[in-house]
């Protein structure tokens, strides 16, 4: 069994939305590296929905009716989207998940250092990355600061045409005969990401043995620009993530070369769809953008965390279903999922790490897997059978392309979603995602049409009555 290629059955009007589409994606994914700027640019666009803050809703006590749009956030890192639709609660609600946290450097806590002349940020890499691919290429910070007052300051230096830029710098090939012995896996360890941040010393009159006077004028700079001092690193979130756009890749600029594909291009369509309804749906629609997925989904603005389930609470007492907990039970048992994370897109350069019939194809659409996880599908939510059907009838209906694939070889390796946290209420769950080339890389690859076509099952599904 072959799935088709997209490319091949496209009207030129759908082409034209699947440029417009992926230009706004672009657009998102250069300017939205962090998961809090995902979710502050998110509420934007769902204000202009017509989206109303929870918090505001239960403080004025508004009863939710169906076609009431409301949002909630969480510490600003994750966020639902809620649209009510006709049928009762309690029958279940179409849901969307994604997250919007993707791998990166942190900056430690205690990060500042100078040696020789030279300054350094020390950081720890946050979720699974080859530490090789990180060195000499210009970086980026983002982040936040929080002061002791109260107040946060946040940082974005290194993305701006004019703003500088930081790098991690690596050894010479002349003198590298003995680092190219090591293995990949070690020829950077995770104490050599130290990031390049500043050279000139500070000058003191009357002081020119200053110790370590790189660091100080790096200091006064922090403090004339953002009017923090070292000890507010202790209080910071600071991310250091590859500096600059997003671009069209290829010369007939089918596929988009941007940092955080994973897992941007499953959450911005799924935000998509989700604004998109244009008429009450009958099942409510719920899209639920989360952190910490990397890491394990730990945390309070993880999955695992109570925010969903507190979530759908809140909105079913203020549907009137009253504040105990059988409503809210009987609604996430009947509700259907599908827990959106990027696929391994089959690399004819390393083909030895894929089994063919069962690989995902950068051009054959949103792509579903039954299964995750490791070694036995370790870790995995298997879908049920009769649901995977559900799926492929409103996908044909709506004539979504679409393809079916497991990560890679059986024994090579695996990974987990954020599926299975869902799939403990007794609800229907599925993964499903966009093929990526080059997945956790700095710079990962992806193909418009299947971002296109993860656009369009996912509107496909909200009709799921
Ligand atoms: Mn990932
Ligand atoms: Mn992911």
């Amino acid at each position: 069994m072959e799935r088709p290629n997209a490319w091949k059955r496209y009207t030129s009007e759908q082409l034209e939305e699947l440029e417009k589409f992926s230009s706004d994606y672009t657009a998102f994914l250069s300017k939205n590296k962090t998961e809090r700027e995902c979710v502050a640019s998110a509420i934007q666009l769902a204000e202009a929905a017509g989206y109303r803050n929870l918090e505001d809703v239960i403080a004025t006590q508004t009863a939710l009716e169906p076609g009431s749009r409301v949002y909630a956030s969480n510490r600003g890192k994750s966020l639902i989207l809620v649209e009510l639709g006709t049928k009762p609660l309690t029958e279940g609600i179409n849901i969307l998940g994604a997250h919007v946290d993707s791998p990166r450097l942190d900056v430690k806590q205690n990060p500042i250092e100078e040696k020789n002349d030279l300054a350094y940020l020390d950081t720890h890499y946050y979720g699974g990355v080859k530490k090789y691919q990180w060195v000499t290429l210009p970086l980026a910070i983002h982040g936040v600061v929080a002061k002791k007052d109260g107040t946060v300051v946040s940082v974005c230096v290194g993305e701006d045409p004019s703003d500088p830029v930081f790098v991690i710098t690596d050894l010479l090939i002349h003198l590298a005969q003995e680092q190219l012995k090591k293995d990949a896996a070690t020829v950077i360890d995770g104490e050599m990401l130290d990031l390049l941040v500043g050279h000139k010393p500070l000058v003191v009159e009357g002081d020119e043995d200053k110790k370590d006077p790189v660091k100080a004028q790096l200091l006064k700079l922090l403090s004339q620009k953002y009017a923090i001092d070292e000890e507010d690193f202790y209080s910071a979130e600071l991310e250091i993530v590859p500096a600059g756009p997003a671009r069209d890749l290829g010369f007939d600029r089918s596929m988009i070369l941007g940092y955080g594909h994973d897992d941007r291009s499953c959450s911005y369509p799924s935000l998509r769809a989700q604004l998109a309804l244009d008429e009450i749906p009958a099942r409510t629609a719920l899209t639920i953008l989360v952190d910490k997925e990397e890491i394990g989904s730990v945390g309070a603005t993880g999955m695992t965390s109570r925010f969903f389930e507190n979530t759908v609470a809140e909105v079913l007492a203020l549907a009137g279903y009253g504040e105990g907990s059988l409503a809210l039970r009987r609604c996430l048992t009947n509700s259907h999922m599908l827990s959106s994370d990027v696929s391994a897109g089959f690399d004819p350069a390393f083909a030895s790490a894929f089994e063919p019939k069962n690989a995902a194809y950068l051009g054959r659409g949103l792509t579903f897997n039954k299964f995750t996880g490791s070694r036995g599908k370790g870790g995995s939510n298997d879908a049920d059978a009769e649901y995977v059907a559900l799926i492929r009838r409103v996908m044909d209906e709506h004539d979504v392309c679409w393809q079916t694939a497991e990560l890679g070889k059986v024994d090579l390796g695996g990974g987990g979603t954020i599926a299975y946290i869902l799939a403990k209420y007794g609800m229907q769950v599925i993964d499903c995602g966009v093929p990526v080339l080059s997945m956790h890389a700095p710079w990962e690859t992806i193909s418009k049409a299947d971002l296109y076509e993860a656009y369009r099952g996912y509107q496909a599904f909200l009709t799921l009555a």
